[in-house]
């Protein structure tokens, strides 16, 4: 059985001061709520200017959140102008690293073969990749929902050992930020899809742990849809990760 993940990418988003009133709120939410913390995992991804603020109120407050960057080098250090290493993200105890985001891809030109140095460089310093795969309009028009999201799914996991920690997010680019989520059926079908592919890249077993998520205009309205999916064990919220109340409900879905 996985524990379902809850995530919140932030985007460009939320200075370090607003970090800290977002997580504190959203905390002190979810313990008036008597919001078991063990039943789903909350992940926050904020702008790397907030991680060793963020880091620093989880540890201080013990808030039960993991932490995790939006982006990493592919590098690990050097001549790099405006790079991040993934070592510097896992001393500031960051779990998780988005990689592949379709505004990556869109907006900073990252093709598969980056995506999967990125990811390479995520697991050579102990972060477990969040691998964002997903289909624009344009590709659902032309070869459904699945062919594309598959593609880059096994684009990003070659040469990734057997056995590997990752979590893979399905957002069809065409859901993102545009209050027309996909149906849970098609979030499930594609999942179940994607499953497939962890399953011949690195195994059965480590396909059975991996958290599938789903992302695209999830709302505290939809996620229960989506949450009753067998192979949808998660979302990735991004506009409705910024409002407490919003995100609060996403992550007590079951309520
Ligand atoms: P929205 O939830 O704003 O549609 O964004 C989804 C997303 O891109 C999360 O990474």
């Amino acid at each position: 059985t996985r524990t379902p993940l809850i995530a919140g990418n932030w985007k460009m988003n939320l200075d370090h001061l607003q970090a800290v009133a977002f997580v504190q709120k959203l905390h002190w939410t979810l313990k008036d709520a008597k919001h078991d913390a063990e039943s789903v995992e909350v992940a926050v991804f904020p702008p790397f200017t907030d991680v060793r603020t963020v880091q620093t109120l989880l540890d201080a407050d013990k808030i039960p959140f993991a932490l995790g960057a939006q982006d990493l080098s592919s590098h690990d250090s050097g001549a790099y102008t405006g790079e991040v290493s993934g070592s510097f993200l896992a001393k500031l105890d960051c779990r998780y690293v988005i990689i592949g985001h379709s505004e990556r891809r869109a907006y900073h030109a990252e093709s598969d073969e980056v995506v999967a140095s990125k990811v390479q460089a995520a697991l050579r310093h102990g972060l477990v990749p969040v691998i964002c795969v997903g289909e624009t309009a344009e590709d659902l028009e032309v070869h459904g929902t699945s062919a594309v999201p598959v593609a880059q799914l096994t684009a990003a996991l070659a040469g990734v050992a057997a056995g590997a920690e990752i979590v893979v997010a399905y957002e069809p680019v065409w859901a993102i930020g545009s209050g027309q989520a996909a149906t849970p059926e098609q979030a499930q079908d594609v999942c179940a899809k994607l499953r497939d592919v962890v399953t011949q890249a690195i195994g059965g077993d480590a396909a059975d742990r991996t958290r599938i998520l789903y992302g695209g205009s999830v709302k505290s309205g939809n996620i229960a849809g989506f949450m009753r999916q067998p192979d949808v064990d998660g979302a990735l919220v991004g506009g409705a990760s910024l409002v407490v109340d919003e995100f609060a409900a996403i992550i007590r879905y079951q309520k």
